[in-house]
C-alpha cells in the first residue's frame, strides 16, 4: 500500500528523529545531492538519519509499504536516480573511534576515508583506503575496497572485524564471524544487497610514510609509457601497488599549469619502503620520457591522496568496469586505440588500469564474497555518459576475466552483477539475499537480484 506524496511517511514522522523530506519539499534536493551528477535522485521520501533506530524505523517502514529502499552517504557510488524509493541518507551518522592499541576503527555509516584517516595518522596507523578520501567509507569497503597499499595488504573488506547492519524488516544485526558466519561473508563484498550498514569495525595497518605519488607524461609518449609500464609492472613486489590513467584533463585552474586541458598519462605509485627503494624502483619508468610534472617523493600516508590525485569536486560520471587477465602488447595497443590520444573522445574523462595481485589476490584470514581476486588488472573508463567508457571496455574484452570490481563496475543489470562471482559463491550470496532480504527491498544501488 503507497500514500500519495504529499502525506507519504506521515505515519514515520515522529518516529524518527533526523529530518523526513517528501518529494517536492525544497530542501530534499540539498538532502540527497550527490558527489556523481550523472544522475539525480528522485525518492519518494528522504531520511536523514541520525543513529541505528532511525535506520531501523525507515527500513521497517517502507518494507511494509513495499517501498525499496537505498542508502547513501556521500553519493560517490549513485548507480540509479532511485524513482520511488525510500532514500536512507547517513552523513549525520558520520562518527570515527580509533583505538591505537587494538589496531582499529570504529565508524558510523556516513563517515569518509579522509575522517578515518585524521583519526588513524597520529598513532602511525592507516585504514586501507581508497584513491580518494572523500569516498564513504562504508559503501567503499563492502564493494571490496580496492587503494594504493592494495598489493601489500588486500582489499579494505579483508580487514572488516564487525559491524551492525538494518535488515528489511527494520531488525538491527550485530554482524561478525561469530554471529552471523554467512551475513558476515556475504555483506564484505556483496555491498549494499542485504541491508543498511549502520556502524563498521575493521582493522588499521602500521603505515605512518611511503614512498608515492605521481608522474605525469605527454601525450606524445603515450605509447612508450603504457608499454613500459606493461613490463615494468610485473616485476614489482607485493610492497609497492601501481596504476596508470590516460587523462583527458580540463581546462581549470584547479588543475595544475603545465597539465592543464591537455591529454596526459598519469603513472601512480606507493611503495611501502625506504625513499631511496622506490626512487630506484620508479627510475626505468622516469627514463622512458621527460614529464611533465613529478611529484613522486616521499611523504606521509596521510596525504595517500595525492597518489592518484581524484576530483574533489562533483561531478559526472558514467563508469564502466572489467577486470582483466593480463596486459600483453596486444592489450596496450587496443587500449591506445581505445582511449588514446589519437581518439576524438573529448568526454572520455579517465581510463585507468589497476595492477592487483599480492595480497589482493590471497584470500584474507576470514573469507569474504569480494569478487575479482584472480585478475590481474583492473580497468576502469568513467565518462559523463555511457557510450564512451562502455566502448572502451568492450574493445579491451579479448582480455577480460568476465568479471569486474564491484565499486568500478557503475551502473549494471543484475544479470552482469551476478556474473562477478563463481557460480558456488553466487549460490551462496543468493541463499543469503533469500534468507535475510526476501522481498528484495535493497534491490537499487547495485542488485543482485533482478
Ligand atoms: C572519485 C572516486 C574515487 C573512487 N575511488 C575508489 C577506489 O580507489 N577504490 C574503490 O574500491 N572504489 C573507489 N570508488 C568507488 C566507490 O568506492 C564506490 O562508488 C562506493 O560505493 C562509494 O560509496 P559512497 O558511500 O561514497 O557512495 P554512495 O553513492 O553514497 O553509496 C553507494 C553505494 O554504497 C552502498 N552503501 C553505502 N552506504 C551503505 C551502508 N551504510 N550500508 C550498506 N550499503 C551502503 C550502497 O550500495 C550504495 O548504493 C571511487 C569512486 C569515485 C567517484
Amino acid at each position: 500500500m503507497t500514500s500519495s506524496t504529499t502525506d507519504v511517511g506521515a505515519d514515520l514522522e515522529g518516529r524518527v528523529t533526523g529530518p523526513l523530506l517528501r518529494a517536492g519539499d525544497p530542501s530534499l534536493a540539498a538532502e540527497v545531492a550527490p558527489f556523481n551528477r550523472a544522475r539525480t535522485p528522485r525518492p519518494v521520501v528522504a531520511v536523514g538519519a541520525t543513529c541505528a533506530e532511525d535506520v531501523s524505523a525507515a527500513v521497517g517502514w517502507a518494507a511494509m509499504r513495499g517501498h525499496r529502499v537505498a542508502v547513501q552517504a556521500t553519493g560517490h557510488g549513485l548507480t540509479s536516480s532511485l524513482a520511488g524509493a525510500v532514500l536512507v541518507t547517513t552523513k549525520r551518522m558520520a562518527g570515527v573511534e580509533v583505538d591505537p592499541v587494538a589496531r582499529a576503527a570504529r565508524v558510523g555509516a556516513g563517515a569518509s576515508g579522509a575522517q578515518v584517516i585524521a583519526a588513524a595518522a597520529p598513532h602511525g596507523l592507516m585504514p586501507l583506503a581508497g584513491s580518494s578520501s572523500q569516498v564513504g567509507v562504508v559503501g567503499y569497503t563492502l564493494g571490496g575496497g580496492l587503494g594504493p597499499l592494495g598489493r601489500r595488504y588486500g582489499f579494505a573488506a579483508d580487514h572488516v572485524r564487525r559491524l551492525r547492519l538494518v535488515t528489511f524488516e527494520g531488525a538491527v544485526r550485530e554482524v561478525d564471524v561469530d554471529r552471523e558466519p554467512e551475513l558476515f561473508w556475504a555483506v564484505r563484498g556483496g555491498k549494499g544487497n542485504f541491508g543498511i550498514v549502520t556502524e563498521l569495525e575493521f582493522g588499521l595497518v602500521p603505515v605512518a610514510r611511503l614512498y608515492g605519488g605521481g608522474v605525469f607524461f605527454p601525450a606524445e609518449v603515450a605509447a612508450d609509457v603504457l608499454h613500459a609500464y606493461r613490463e615494468w609492472a610485473p616485476t614489482l613486489s607485493d610492497e609497492t601497488t601501481t596504476s596508470i590513467a590516460l587523462l583527458r584533463l580540463p581546462p581549470l585552474p584547479e588543475v595544475p599549469e603545465p597539465l592543464r586541458g591537455r591529454f596526459v598519462v598519469h603513472l601512480r605509485i606507493a611503495h611501502l619502503g625506504p625513499a631511496a627503494e622506490g626512487a630506484a624502483l620508479a627510475a626505468p619508468m622516469r627514463a622512458v620520457a621527460p614529464a611533465l610534472l613529478d611529484v613522486l617523493a616521499d611523504m606521509p600516508a596521510a596525504a595517500l591522496d595525492a597518489v592518484h590525485m581524484d576530483p574533489t569536486e562533483p561531478m559526472p560520471v558514467r563508469e564502466r568496469g572489467a577486470t582483466l587477465t593480463g596486459l600483453p602488447a596486444e592489450a596496450v595497443d587496443a587500449l591506445l586505440a581505445a582511449a588514446g590520444p589519437d581518439l576524438d573522445a573529448p568526454s572520455l574523462v579517465m581510463v585507468e588500469i589497476r595492477q592487483l595481485g599480492g595480497a589482493l589476490a590471497r584470500p584474507p584470514a576470514v573469507p569474504n564474497a569480494v569478487a575479482g581476486r584472480d585478475a590481474a588488472y583492473s580497468l576502469l573508463a568513467v565518462a559523463p555518459e555511457d557510450g564512451p567508457a562502455s566502448a572502451v571496455v568492450d574493445r579491451l574484452a579479448p582480455w577480460s576475466t568476465g568479471g569486474a570490481l564491484l565499486n568500478f563496475l557503475g551502473a549494471a543489470t543484475a544479470e552482469r552483477i551476478r556474473g562477478l562471482w563463481s557460480p558456488a559463491d553466487l549460490e551462496r550470496l543468493l541463499a543469503v539475499k533469500r534468507r535475510h532480504d526476501p522481498a528484495n527491498v535493497f534491490a537499487l544501488g547495485q542488485p543482485i537480484d533482478g
